[in-house]
């Protein structure tokens, strides 16, 4: 259970914005806990257990896992997280049916709602572009940005983990994964605009002043 004074943040964004890189920067720089749904996803995936073998075929497709399942799975997380300053939700709620399940279980378990929702922009050219050169550590799942030509050796600096690139970043895969952000989780943001929590952020330039504008926005200090 988590103190009064902790934030939950959720962090909304299309495919390819940096909401993954920028939930882990800002977590780090607010020492909040940082829980993607993604990551949850490709790790049970990984480990080829029940769940993963539940959600491959629907993930590498680039639609949406049953609610249901999802809710469950980052409830559950949620609930064990013992961090004082909070959680950043990276990729969850991903649609009207999972945000309500968030603040009826807030409410429920914990007398709260959400905090804060950050919504990064960025243009849509853009995001196909980022999208076709990431690359993701296959063990702490930081992500990386490289052209076909580089050169450099296909392991994470972190860590040594192999990197690789995404099943679902797949050009075809990244057109339905946008058309399933713009129709499902689009309506989020007025969602969130409506509950008067709502914070845009411009997510041009580079990655640590965009780090900079969101840790601002939401009150910490650098
Ligand atoms: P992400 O890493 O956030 O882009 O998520 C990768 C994939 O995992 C998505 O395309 C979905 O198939 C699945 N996924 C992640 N989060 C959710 C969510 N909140 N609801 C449903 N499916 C999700």
């Amino acid at each position: 259970m988590m103190s009064i004074d902790s934030k939950i943040a959720v962090f909304l964004g299309a495919p390819g914005v940096g909401k993954g890189t920028q939930a882990a920067l800002v977590a780090q720089q607010m020492q909040m806990s940082h829980l993607s749904s993604g990551d949850l996803f490709r790790q049970a995936v990984e480990r080829g257990d029940e769940l993963g073998k539940q959600v491959k075929a629907i993930m590498e497709s680039g639609a949406l896992v049953p609610d249901e399942i999802t809710t469950q799975m980052v409830l559950d997380r949620l609930s064990q997280s013992s961090s004082a300053r909070g959680v950043i939700l990276d990729g969850f709620p991903r649609n009207i049916v999972q945000a309500e399940s968030l603040d009826k279980a807030l409410t429920e378990k914990q007398g709260r709602k959400v905090d804060v929702a950050v919504c990064i922009d960025v243009a849509q050219e853009e995001l196909i572009r980022r999208l076709s050169l990431r690359w993701l550590c296959r063990k702490c799942q930081t992500p990386y940005n490289r052209d076909a030509e580089d050169v450099t050796p296909l392991v994470c600096e972190k860590c040594g983990g192999e990197l690789y690139q995404r099943a679902d970043d797949a050009p075809d895969t990244v057109l339905k994964r946008l058309q399933v952000y713009f129709a499902a989780t689009m309506p989020l943001i007025e969602y969130y605009k409506q509950c008067g929590i709502l914070i845009e952020v411009d997510g041009g330039g580079s990655v640590e002043s965009i780090t900079a504008r969101i840790v601002l926005a939401m009150g910490g200090s650098r």
